[in-house]
């Protein structure tokens, strides 16, 4: 049985007193539940005042980026090592922000997949296809264009602290969701391609997220598709009523 994961990505938002204050709101609103598994990602300046407010509770600490090297001259980059020094246990890697804005390529992506596993964090590996692709018809040839290369290297053992998450760019801070079916299709494939690459029973574990507009009225019909595990949220994590009642809707 795959436990239902929740992740909520803060992005470029909040501020210290409002970081706080949200984090406080979760830990409240989830007290001791432990039916699903839930984290948050703040911006790296506040990780270390939300570090202090999850500590002891279920909600676990994620940042949403870092840099392939251990440390040295990469001024204003921060490393897998001072995110675990932080609390971190998750780290958000190959976001469609980071993707399209930063020109991050899926070779880089795939440096920072490895550094983080070998830091000992939990990778959570975004991939997902423009509309334009979608319109033609290229949704798998990305999916797997971006699992194959960000996967490349990782062992079926370290695939047991990676979540992937399924992320259409159409859907991301749009409004528009891809629908059930829609997402049920894209997760099928992932974890078909996975189990290829990383064989089958590493591929039945294997917790794939899906993000992309979702909220508290389309939370419960994504998250019961036999392949989504959960859901990265972006836009309705940012108040901690709206992000527990997506969470709520995974059980
Ligand atoms: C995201 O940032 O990963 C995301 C899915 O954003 P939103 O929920 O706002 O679409």
């Amino acid at each position: 049985m795959r436990k239902k994961f929740i992740a909520g990505n803060w992005k470029m938002f909040t501020t210290a007193a409002s970081a706080e204050q949200l984090a406080n709101a979760v830990v409240k609103g989830l007290g001791s539940e432990s039916r699903f598994t839930a984290a948050v990602c703040p911006p790296f300046p506040y990780l270390e005042r939300v570090a202090n407010v999850v500590r002891g509770s279920p909600v676990g600490l994620g940042a949403q980026n870092l840099y392939p090297e251990k440390e040295g001259a990469f001024t204003g980059e921060v490393s897998p090592t001072m995110l675990v020094d932080l609390g971190c246990r998750y780290v958000i890697v190959g976001h469609s922000e980071r993707r399209h804005k930063l020109r991050e390529s899926d070779s880089f992506i795939n440096r920072k997949v490895q550094a983080a596993l070998v830091a000992g964090l939990s990778v959570i590996l975004c991939v997902g296809e423009t509309l334009e692709e979608r319109e033609a018809d290229q949704t798998e040839k990305v999916l797997d264009t971006q699992v194959t290369k960000g996967l490349a290297g990782v062992s079926a053992e370290a695939l047991q602290r990676l979540v992937l998450a399924y992320e259409p760019v159409w859907a991301i801070g749009t409004g528009r969701n891809a629908t059930p079916d829609q997402a049920q299709q894209a997760h099928a494939f992932l974890r078909r391609r996975v189990g290829e690459l990383c064989g089958a029973e590493a591929a039945a574990s294997l917790i794939i997220q899906y993000g992309g507009s979702v909220k508290p009225d389309n939370a419960a019909q994504l998250l019961h598709q036999p392949d989504v595990d959960g859901a990265l949220v972006g836009g309705a994590s940012l108040q901690a009523e709206p992000f527990l009642a997506i969470a709520r809707a995974a059980l």
